[in-house]
Order: C-alpha cells, then sequence, then structure tokens
C-alpha cells in the first residue's frame, strides 16, 4: 500500500461518502487506502461507513469506538491501523483538499530529504478574538516547553512509515497532537493551504474545548508551571519573613498600639489564594499521573472492519 487516508470522524453522516468519491477521483493513479475511524457519532455514520463498504470496491478499514474518546484518540488507532508507506491525516468534513494531501504526497515522493510535510492555514476563517487567543497560545506553549509549535500548523499533513512509528510508540493518553508531532522532530516541509469551507454538519469545537484543548497541551509539554509555583511561593514566604521582622522592630520601637486587623486579612487572603493556585496547578499534574498510571487504552473498538478493491 502506497498511501493511507486516516479520517477521524465524529458526525459525519453528509460527508463520509462525498469524502470517498472525491478521494476516488483526487487520488486516481496512486494505491491508496482510508481508514476512518468512527469516534462515536451520535448520527448514522457507521451506517454510512458500512454502506460505502457495502457499494464501492475501494481499500476500506472502518475503526468503529464503542463511544467518544476524541480525535487525539481516533488519530492513534487511525496510524495503527494504517499499512500505507505514506499516511495522510486530514478531517472528513473536507475542509482540507484532497487535492493538498495528494500534493502533500507528490512532494513527500520527490524530496527524499523531507520526512513529513505539514499544511498551515494561510488565512484563517475566523473571529478576530479567537485568532488572537490563539496567537497567545502559540507564544506562550512555545516560552514554556522545549517543542517548537509552528503556528497555525494543524493535523492536516503527509508523513512516512518512520514518522508515523515514531509517534505511535508515544503511546501516552493525554494526547496533544501538535505537541507530539514536534516532539518527534524529524524533517518538516511546512506549506500553506486554504481551509475550505464545511461541507456539511457542524464543527464539534466550542470555545471552551479549544480552551480545555490548550491547557491541555501546556501541561502535557511542560513542567514549567510548577518552577513558578515554587518562585511564587519562595517569593511570598519571603516577604512574609520581611514583613514579620518590620512588625518586630515597630513593635520594639514604637510599642504596640492598635494590632493591623487589616493587615492580617489582607496577608491571610492573599496567602490563602496563593496556596490555592499551586495547589490546583500541582493537582493538575498528579491528575495527569494519575490517568497515566492506570495505563488505560488510548481507544475501545467494538469492531474493525477491514475491505478490499476485490470486495472480501
Ligand atoms: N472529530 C473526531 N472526534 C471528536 C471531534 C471531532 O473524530 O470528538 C473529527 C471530526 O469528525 C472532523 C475532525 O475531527 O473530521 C475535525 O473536527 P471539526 O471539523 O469539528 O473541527 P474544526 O475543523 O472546526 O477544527
Ligand atoms: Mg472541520
Amino acid at each position: 500500500m502506497k498511501l493511507s487516508l486516516v479520517v477521524p470522524c465524529y458526525n459525519e453522516e453528509e460527508n463520509v461518502k462525498v469524502f470517498t468519491e472525491q478521494a476516488r477521483k483526487i487520488l486516481q493513479g496512486i494505491e491508496y487506502e482510508i481508514v476512518f475511524i468512527n469516534d462515536g457519532s451520535k448520527d448514522h455514520t457507521i451506517q454510512k461507513l458500512k454502506e460505502i463498504k457495502k457499494e464501492e470496491k475501494e481499500n476500506l478499514v472502518i475503526i468503529n469506538f464503542s463511544r467518544n474518546f476524541g480525535k487525539e484518540a481516533g488519530l492513534y488507532a487511525g496510524l495503527q491501523h494504517a499499512a500505507g508507506e505514506y499516511v495522510v491525516i486530514i478531517d472528513a468534513d473536507l475542509q482540507q483538499p484532497i487535492a493538498v494531501a495528494r500534493e502533500m504526497y507528490e512532494f513527500l515522493e520527490a524530496n527524499e530529504d523531507y520526512d513529513e510535510v505539514a499544511a498551515y492555514q494561510e488565512e484563517r476563517k475566523e473571529g478576530k478574538i479567537l485568532t488572537g487567543f490563539k496567537t497567545a497560545f502559540y507564544a506562550l506553549i512555545n516560552k514554556m516547553s522545549d517543542v517548537e509549535l509552528y503556528k497555525n500548523a494543524s493535523d492536516f499533513r503527509c508523513m512516512r512509515r518512520n514518522v508515523v512509528d515514531a509517534i505511535l510508540s508515544m503511546s501516552e493518553y493525554h494526547r496533544f497532537s501538535k505537541g507530539i508531532f514536534a516532539w518527534v522532530g524529524f524533517n518538516t516541509y511546512y506549506r500553506p493551504y486554504q481551509v475550505q469551507e464545511r461541507n456539511a454538519g457542524t464543527t464539534s469545537w466550542s470555545f471552551w474545548k479549544l480552551f480545555n484543548y490548550a491547557i491541555e497541551g501546556m501541561i502535557s509539554f511542560s513542567t514549567k508551571p510548577l518552577r513558578v509555583v515554587t518562585t511564587l511561593g519562595i517569593a511570598t514566604s519571603t516577604i512574609a519573613v520581611l514583613y514579620m521582622l518590620v512588625v518586630i522592630l515597630q513593635t520594639l520601637i514604637l510599642g504596640n498600639d492598635v494590632p493591623g486587623y487589616p493587615t492580617i486579612i489582607v496577608l491571610i487572603l492573599f496567602l490563602g489564594g496563593i496556596q490555592l493556585t499551586v495547589m490546583g496547578i500541582i493537582g493538575e499534574y498528579l491528575a495527569k499521573v494519575h490517568i497515566e498510571v492506570k495505563n488505560r487504552p488510548i481507544y475501545i473498538a467494538k469492531e474493525i472492519i477491514h475491505s478490499n478493491k476485490t470486495g472480501e
């Protein structure tokens, strides 16, 4: 198998068929397969996928999750079952043109020096505020972590087998794929592309989902917040000790007039606040360790269906 398309699907009943048809047209002449992951869709995505399998003689793999495990888990499952020498990760909603996937594949075939091509959005079709948040996120995470995330680079990419194997070797439960792609390294070529309108259905990423995803990324790929916490703790304690000295001196020299009630309240609130923040941050890491230590599978597949051109 030359090329595998890994396509995570969550409520994409109206898109999977169109996707398959477009792929057939655009990828003519290339030996390819499509690996669909049905990520616990609430609509009829799985029925549609089975119809495609029945009606069309395509090289297909359908991985049917037992529930919604998230796109990241879907990608992992897809990469595990992709047989291609080259693997493309692409959305089911046709926002990412299959023609660009083909170009990325051809680029890798022609350029031995590169292991991977990643597509980034030339111009973002979204609100200014969201773009602002995203810019802040990239600035922050690139400062905090050792890996360098390429701004606006999506999951939309084509990679060689060795890159796929490297990604699969990272079997952590909390999968922040932007970080994982950067962490494994390799020679990546970045190319722009125009993101399209969704073919049908709605996006499943709300602002809060994105916000949580961003926090996830920072916690997974940096321990700097813990360092900040330590620094903060040391700083407050130092200030507290200094203040204590001031109070002692004041009492010795000036005597104790009215006890500093407001000061105490302020200090208690201040320290209490810092302690809660610190505990929260430590808790975040602990929670990650807790889940990671359980060593749960990244996904559970109800069924995995293979079919190939001969219709078996
Ligand atoms: N997706 C998924 N599981 C989820 C959410 C999304 O497999 O829990 C898939 C979805 O079907 C699509 C891709 O991930 O193929 C990108 O999702 P979406 O189009 O909603 O995101 P956007 O393009 O708005 O970033
Ligand atoms: Mg989309």
